[in-house]
């Protein structure tokens, strides 16, 4: 069944969105948080709960935590205080987890985002911010896997104590649709301020959904029991299972179940495979985690000084910059869209090849056709692209002005991209801009004239010195091809290698 069954429904979307900080060590005790180790080699008393161990509050976490508050425009808490959440699972050695109840890092918030995807137009939403705090990850259970005997559970602790920041929603989002892309916005602005790498292949970000549906019925408002769904780990997943419940809402209303209608919350799970969510448990209450104040670890104050350091050292919002491509460059809210979902890298990228070659939309189609799928196929960042900027800027130049083709010119990023060359040099290797043989003779005869010294050096055989007067020739000529020069320079002193 398609959404549209819901029509007389409205679906009313909150996420509780689990990003693990970026900092190198737990937010108690001083174990790496390195991804994929060997089990239980990144453990120590604190994070495996051991008598007599005392958590120290990680510093960086908390700055993260502030950070994430101005992100997602939120108050930051004149003091922040933990709480012990009690509950019993195998990969939680404590028997509880440390987390903020009380006195979180930060209060309210709203992320604006454009929700047109691939629409040709700008389609801002808001989705409002409850608050987010600051907890400790729990431990992983391996179900099988290699030296775990078949029917056995073994349990990695390397996880246990990661610093996790928990961003709770308003339910202000209406489809699956709409909560994938305040998702994936959330994930951009966390990612360009550093405050997560909101990795979703290794669990950096996960998102729990509430999912209900307002249906207008005999002339009242009826809401169905709502429903959170556990552990979405992609936002394909976040955007399915809100469908699959708004749906299945739907056709529970319309069956008449009234022992559901009258029921309460329902946790429940999702499986991708079969693209269906299933009962996990009747929802726990806050009293059930027996919260009580954590007595190991004092209150903090948030100096406002201290936010203000965090503040000066953000960059504009991802939509800013959006509004800035759309405006400057005369980019089209696709395009704003992609270069600025990549990084705030590509964005800098981006600018500067466009102002090399003053034509934005060109700009824009090299860097997302050429530049990120070399990245992708590569594995990269942009800082590992072996193109500057500047010398793409400058490829773009002789498409624009010498005609050069298309084909042609992806020959020449190939180019530089194989010889680490310039687009001057890879275009003269390639012979793309062909040079007069008088031109390069006369080039290579003044620059002779001018270096009597090194050309005495050349002459006694100290070939090697050549190199300086072929990039002389190449100030003159930048299309020169630089096999050619040495060869002229060689022919003029009448040298044969
Ligand atoms: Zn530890």
């Amino acid at each position: 069944m398609t959404n549209s069954a819901c029509d007389s429904g409205r679906t009313i979307v909150g996420l509780e969105v689990h990003v693990q900080l970026q900092t190198n060590t737990k937010l108690f005790c001083g174990c790496s948080t390195l991804f994929g180790q060997p089990a239980n080699t990144q453990v120590c008393p604190v994070c495996c709960g051991m008598p007599g161990s005392l958590p120290v509050l990680n510093s960086r976490a908390v700055d993260l935590g502030i950070l994430a508050t101005l992100i997602l425009q939120g108050t930051v808490a004149p003091e922040i205080a933990f709480d012990r959440k009690q509950y019993f699972y195998p990969d939680l050695p404590k028997g509880y987890q440390i987390s903020q109840l009380r006195f979180p890092v930060c209060h309210g918030g709203i992320v604006t985002f454009d929700n047109g995807e691939a629409n040709e137009e700008v389609e801002l939403a808001e989705v409002r911010i409850e608050r987010a705090h600051l907890e400790e990850d729990a431990g992983k259970s391996l179900h099988g896997g290699e030296g775990i005997p078949d029917g056995k559970t073994a349990i990695d602790l390397n996880r246990a104590g990661t610093p996790l920041l928990e961003i709770v929603t308003r339910p202000d989002m209406n489809s699956g649709r709409q909560a994938r892309m305040f998702l994936a916005e959330l994930r951009t602005a966390l990612m360009w301020m550093g405050v997560s790498d909101c990795n979703l292949q290794e669990g950096s970000l996960r998102c729990d959904a509430n999912v209900n549906l307002e249906i207008q019925s005999g002339g009242r408002k009826v809401r169905t029991p709502i429903v959170e769904i556990k552990n979405l780990n992609s936002f394909r997943a976040v955007e399915r299972a809100v469908e699959f419940e708004a749906t299945r809402h739907w056709e529970l209303f319309q069956a008449g179940d009234q022992e559901w209608l009258g029921g309460g919350k329902q946790t429940r799970g999702w499986d991708d495979g079969r693209g269906e969510s299933f009962l996990q448990r009747e929802k726990e209450e806050v009293a059930d985690y027996r919260y009580m104040p954590e007595p190991d670890l004092p209150p903090v104050a948030i100096l406002p000084q201290r936010i203000e350091e965090l503040r000066n050292g953000l960059r504009p919002m991802p939509e800013t910059a959006r509004e800035q491509l759309r405006n400057r460059y005369g980019m089209s809210p696709y395009d704003a869209r992609v270069i600025v979902a990549h990084s705030p890298e590509a964005v800098e990228y981006f600018r500067q090849v466009a102002d090399g070659c003053g034509n934005g939309k060109l700009a824009s189609n090299w860097i997302q056709q050429d530049v990120f799928s070399w990245l992708a196929e590569h594995g990269q960042a942009l800082d590992g692209y072996p193109v500057a900027a500047g010398e793409l800027g400058l490829l773009l130049v002789m498409v624009q002005r010498d005609g050069l083709n298309q084909a042609r010119a992806r020959d020449v990023l190939a180019e530089m991209i194989r010889g680490g060359s310039t687009a001057a040099e890879a275009s003269g290797a390639l012979g793309v801009v062909s040079v007069s043989e008088s031109d390069l003779q006369e080039a290579c005869r003044q620059v002779l004239e001018a270096n009597p010294k090194v050309v005495s050096e050349v002459a006694e055989g100290k070939t090697q010195a050549i190199g300086p007067l072929i990039g002389q020739v190449r100030k003159r000529l930048p299309d020169a091809n630089p096999a050619a020069i040495r060869q002229t320079i060689l022919d003029l002193l009448g040298i044969g290698e």
